[in-house]
């Protein structure tokens, strides 16, 4: 690419460069060229294409074609319609975890009390918060991830409504002072430690938010002896799970007491498990 070459040109070469990288190679370079223009990548695709393309933007592809993930770049992720501010020390939201959001709204949109295990960026608990009037509290075991959290419920406008707390749940006793929720959240590590992970994902995201143990059970079996001790009489729990773990976490779960639905992602596998 020439220094003249116009926006469009730009992002053709970038999405031919990243294809080895990315299976979103195009929208990738989009992203980054709406960050190196300063706007929004919808603005960029009505007005900018025929501008010369911006320093800077070559050096934003190189890191993305270093397996970067453009979040980390962009310093955000869109998650359930809302911008949430990303650093490496927490996980990127993914769109399949937006399952939750949506069956948290549907069987507990009248919940006073959240409770968001393993909070991260706060996607889960503070899409929530931002689409009732709830209250809540969002754990996690790296104060890296809360100070993002804090930042997210500001960037939201729910900070009024949202706290946090620094929590590890290997410790004994961990949910003794949590209190009772209507609604408990949690997204937990799930990764087995031998699995086989996209670059993007094992080389730039928190280690400490993916893998939990050899068969990605471990965390699970901390959490569900504990979880009906946070729940409040009509409350419900709703756990994002890897695809292929249904059957083992159901069983955790109904060996706890609990009744399991279970709900299916974009791509219909099975995501999240509701526990009543
Ligand atoms: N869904 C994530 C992944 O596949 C894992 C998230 C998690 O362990 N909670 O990378």
């Amino acid at each position: 690419m020439t220094d003249t070459a116009s926006v469009a040109e730009a992002i053709r070469a970038a999405a031919g460069r990243l294809a080895a990288t990315s299976e979103t190679a195009r929208l990738d370079a989009e992203l980054l060229m709406a960050h190196a223009l300063g706007t929004e990548r919808s603005a960029m695709l009505l007005r900018a294409m025929r501008d010369p393309a911006p320093q800077g933007f070559e050096a934003l592809v190189e890191r993305r074609a270093a397996h970067e993930p453009v979040a980390h770049i962009l310093g955000h992720q869109e998650f359930f319609g809302r911008s949430f501010k990303v650093t490496p020390g927490t996980l990127i939201p993914r769109g399949d975890s937006e399952v939750l959001v949506e069956a948290a709204l549907e069987r507990k949109r009248d919940a006073a009390r959240v409770l968001d295990l393993g909070t991260g960026t706060g996607a889960l608990l503070l899409s929530v918060l931002a689409e009732t009037q709830a209250r809540g509290v969002g754990t996690d075991s790296s104060p890296a991830a809360l100070a993002v959290a804090h930042d997210n419920a500001d960037l939201l406008g729910v900070e009024d409504r949202a706290r946090f707390h620094l929590l590890d749940w290997t410790r004994d006793g961990w949910a003794d002072d949590l209190g009772q929720f209507d609604l408990v959240l949690c997204n937990p590590p799930y990764v087995e430690e031998e699995a086989v992970l996209d670059p993007d994902v094992r080389a730039h995201e928190p280690h400490g938010a993916l893998f939990a143990g050899p068969e990605g059970l471990d965390d699970y079996r901390i959490i569900l002896p504990q979880l009906r001790s946070l729940m409040s009489e009509r409350a419900v729990a709703i756990l994002e799970i890897g695809h292929e773990q249904s059957p083992a976490v159901s069983e955790i779960a109904r060996g706890e007491g609990f009744a399991v639905e279970l709900r299916h992602d974009l791509a219909g596998r099975p995501r999240a498990l509701i526990l009543t």
